[in-house]
């Protein structure tokens, strides 16, 4: 069989249990799984791109998650694609909310480049409202956040607030 190697593009700011539960599923089913941390200044991220990185590769290493790797990207996701080898594109898919937004990109993506396909999961119903955003909110305000982010987030999530003086 072909080797099959998928990419998971995001933000990534920070990787999130709902991030993670995609990438368990996803390696279960294909050979090799790239989770790349797209640069989005643009976005203003909370943690910098090399921040973003870092957390992520802490992440699948704390869960000990063999065929992932993580890479960064600053282009075209799908000269990236190109790049890597990837056959298809990975997406998660929340609620109703997600799909306008995901649709687009990834009829776009097809027009920039027939031969990707865009794959969406849906993640555990636990994870449905999970973002990366309200995580950030917790955080801010002080609150638990053991059920939605790795160890080594929760950590780099206080350490950014209490450095922030709130
Ligand atoms: P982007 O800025 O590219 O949207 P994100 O890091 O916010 O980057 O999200 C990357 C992908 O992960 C998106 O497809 C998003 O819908 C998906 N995603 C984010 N949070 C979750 C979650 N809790 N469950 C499933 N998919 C998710």
């Amino acid at each position: 069989m072909k080797h099959k190697k998928i990419i998971y593009p995001g933000s990534f700011d920070p990787i999130t249990n709902g991030h993670l539960d995609l990438i368990k599923r996803a390696k279960e089913i294909f050979d090799e799984v790239i989770v790349a941390v797209a640069k989005r200044e643009e976005k203003r991220p909370l943690f910098s791109w090399e921040e973003r990185i870092k957390l992520a590769k802490e992440a699948i290493e704390e869960l000990n998650l063999k065929n992932v790797k993580v890479y960064a990207y600053d282009s075209l996701l799908i000269d990236f694609c190109k790049k890597m080898g990837v056959f298809a594109i990975l997406r998660g898919l929340r609620a109703v909310s997600d799909f306008d937004y995901e649709f687009q990109m990834a009829l776009t993506n097809r027009k920039l480049l027939p031969e990707i396909e865009t794959i969406f999961f849906v993640p555990s119903p636990e994870y449905i409202f999970l973002s990366a955003s309200l995580v950030k909110e917790i955080a801010k305000y002080g609150g638990c956040l053991k059920k939605f982010v790795p160890l080594c987030v929760e950590k780099a999530l206080k350490a950014k607030f209490s450095l922030c003086g709130e």
